[in-house]
């Protein structure tokens, strides 16, 4: 009953003519009729243009990040989720273990962006995940649990029903150490048992997909895993036979 999302998170990477023959290569090799939902994170300034090539394609664009103020007004810089629905984003990735480490975002910080989004009408993609320090002294599943309870917190149960949760392990990410399926289906397991105590009907519901070093090659085994709902994916989204092959294992 959960449907597969494959998310292209494309971070810092791209340029108006890259970003023009990365879809090309999307529309041609992607299946018309996906098994699964499909969206592309392009950096914010090319959004727009993303929008505009991917119109009729079966491929939805989202944002990399959030302000986590609904109004308008005086934050430089930023850019609201209203502007990101205007620019025709359907999701936006928050708490991306980039952002919390090197820019400093905080736990109660990420939940308010996932608050805004979802206030715009945008499916906020909530990453959590331990690094490698976490997993080796054990404390993985209270990492991932703090990260979570801040973003149950804030929300209302009928709003916790509109997220999509990525389990990224942070030593997984761009390391090509992918976790193996079973690693990856006891976090997700227990992530959907901590969405459960809220409500069960709504962590039946929520997607929970995996990020870090997912390939074609590994897609697959991944995706057969009960609790496991797609991918976040990075390197591999910038490659538009790799992600097809990706959105094809789901
Ligand atoms: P990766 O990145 O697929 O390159 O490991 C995943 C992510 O950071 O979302």
């Amino acid at each position: 009953m959960r449907s597969y999302l494959i998310a292209g998170n494309w971070k810092m990477h791209g340029r108006r003519d890259a970003v023009v023959e990365l879809l090309a290569g999307l529309k041609t090799q992607l299946p018309a009729e996906p098994g699964a939902d499909i969206a592309v994170f392009p950096p914010a300034i090319y959004i727009d243009l993303v929008s505009r090539e991917l119109q009729g394609a079966p491929v939805a664009v989202g944002a990399q990040n959030v302000c986590d103020q609904s109004k308008d007004g005086a934050f430089t810089g930023e850019v609201s989720a209203e502007m990101l629905r205007d620019m025709g984003c359907r999701y936006v990735i928050v708490g991306h273990s980039e952002r919390r480490e090197l820019y400093g975002e905080s736990s109660a910080l990420v939940a308010q962006r996932a608050k805004a989004a979802i206030e715009a009408g945008l499916t906020p993609l909530v990453c959590v995940g331990e690094n490698e320090a976490q997993r080796d002294a054990g404390n993985t599943l209270d990492v991932v649990g703090e990260q979570l309870t801040a973003v149950i917190k804030v929300l209302s149960t009928q709003q916790l029903g509109s997220i999509v949760v990525a389990y990224e392990p942070v030593w997984a990410i761009g390391t090509g150490k992918t976790a193996t399926p079973a690693q990856a289906q006891e976090v997700h397991a227990f992530i959907r048992a901590s969405l459960a105590k809220q409500s069960e009907e709504i962590a039946a519901t929520v997607r929970i997909v995996y990020g870090g070093s997912v390939k074609a090659g590994s897609a697959g085994e991944l995706f057969a895993q009960p609790d496991i709902d797609g991918g976040l994916v990075g390197g591999a989204s910038l490659d538009a036979g790799e992600f097809s092959a990706i959105c094809r294992a789901a």
